[in-house]
């Protein structure tokens, strides 16, 4: 990163501290809309990292926005969740856009003021995409959308939704006949109901319904039919960056909090990490942490460097958030009886983490695609 880059860095850092971890818990608990701590988020950048000038004045390298992720979701994950979707459909406009399209939207989703989701999940299943039941069907003037989506993130406070779905549902190989289409608020498009979670609280994630909504012509990504796999796939490499970057953040906050109390906790004497075992989880802890770091900046930085990194960004999501949920778990073991508490903030980090296992392609589709990746490239290259 340039000297730059780290400055940044180092105010979302001192912005977490002074401001997120002193009111996350109890918003958390209150399963409370962190309306201040976006707009504060939104003064400071963040939602315009991924938007290129001349549209945007904050963009990163993909490194940098990782690493900015992590110290948000190090104070809270949600608040990082609350950008991810929406960085993803900004690159997505960025990169495969119409000039209109971005001229349309990537001003205004840089400052926030309009903020944005995407839609691929649907009741049915998520990770069986090409098997969607979301049909758009050509008009004279554009597209009529009938389907459902389910766990939409942001589906309420976002005004534009990257909508992947079927134009072509005979189209074969499947994958030809899907497009993304941007798709406004409007007669036929609803928001149906908030999802009940573990975790993750704070911001929606919702079920969508679509009957009969028609968009005009010039919703579809990039103005060709048949290209929205592709596009969303290159866009979700952004996102597994995102969602690992997540992992790390809320993993580093459990560690933090682990390494604290067992240096104030005393048993039999003597401060608790000088428990073998207890001094033990807190190497596995800071090891596997400092790995998944590397392995995350390594993923960011193939994509920095205009590769395609489906193999890397794989990796890095995968290690990351199962990292996550160990260290998490750990950090409980840690903390005793008050891990089990809520008034200590690490069963919130547990319940936050598996969130990333699942969620921008689950870990078991995620070893698919790194054995596929590895044969077609032969190797670790
Ligand atoms: C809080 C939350 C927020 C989310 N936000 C969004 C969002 O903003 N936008 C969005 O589009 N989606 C979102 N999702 C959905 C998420 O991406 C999906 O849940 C995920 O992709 C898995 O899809 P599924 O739940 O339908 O599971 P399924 O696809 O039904 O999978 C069920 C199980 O089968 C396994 N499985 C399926 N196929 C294979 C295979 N080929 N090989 C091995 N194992 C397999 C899966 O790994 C999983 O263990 C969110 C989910 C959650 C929980």
């Amino acid at each position: 990163m340039t000297e730059d880059e780290e400055a940044i860095v180092e105010v979302v850092a001192r912005w977490v501290d002074d401001e997120v971890r002193p009111t996350a818990r109890d918003l958390e608990h209150a399963d409370e809309y962190p309306e201040r701590l976006i707009d504060q988020m939104k003064q400071m950048g963040v939602y315009g990292l991924t938007v290129p000038a001349p549209w945007g004045s904050s963009s990163v390298s993909l490194r940098c926005y990782a690493r900015i992720t992590e110290e948000i979701a190090r104070g809270w994950m949600s608040l990082a969740g609350a950008f991810g979707g929406h960085s993803v459909v900004s690159t997505l406009i960025a990169r495969f856009g119409t000039d209109d399209q971005r001229e349309r939207y990537l001003a205004r989703l840089a400052t926030g003021e309009l903020r944005a989701t995407m839609a691929l999940t649907e009741p049915d299943g998520g990770s069986d995409l090409q098997a969607m039941r979301t049909v758009a069907r050509p008009v004279d003037d554009g597209y009529v959308i009938t389907g459902s989506k389910m766990w939409i993130t942001n589906a309420r406070t976002a005004g534009l939704v990257a909508l992947l779905c079927k134009t072509d549902p005979a189209a074969d190989p499947r994958h030809h006949g899907i497009s993304i289409l941007l798709v406004e608020k409007g007669p036929g498009f609803t928001v149906s109901r908030d999802l009940p979670k573990l975790g993750y609280k704070g911001v929606e994630s919702c079920e969508l319904h679509f009957d009969d909504c028609h968009v005009p012509a010039d919703a579809l990504l990039g103005g060709t039919a048949g290209s929205g796999f592709a596009q969303m796939m290159a866009g979700l490499e952004v996102g597994r960056i995102q969602v690992a970057a997540r992992a790390i953040g809320v993993a580093r906050a459990a560690f933090d909090d682990a390494f604290r109390y067992a240096q104030d906790r005393e048993a039999f004497g003597k401060p608790i990490w000088q428990h073998q075992s207890v001094g033990n989880l807190l190497a596995d802890m800071a090891t596997q942490i400092t790995a998944a770091q590397q392995l995350n900046d390594h993923a960011a930085a193939c994509i920095d460097t205009g590769r395609r990194a489906d193999m890397e960004a794989g990796m890095a999501k995968l290690f990351c958030s199962e990292m996550a949920a160990t260290v998490t778990l750990d950090a409980i073991r840690v903390h005793g009886g008050n891990g089990y508490s809520t008034e200590f903030d690490v069963e919130r980090y547990y319940r936050d983490a598996p969130l990333m296992i699942v969620g921008e392609g689950t870990n078991e589709v995620l070893r698919n695609v790194i054995v596929r990746q590895a044969i077609g490239r032969g190797g670790l290259r």
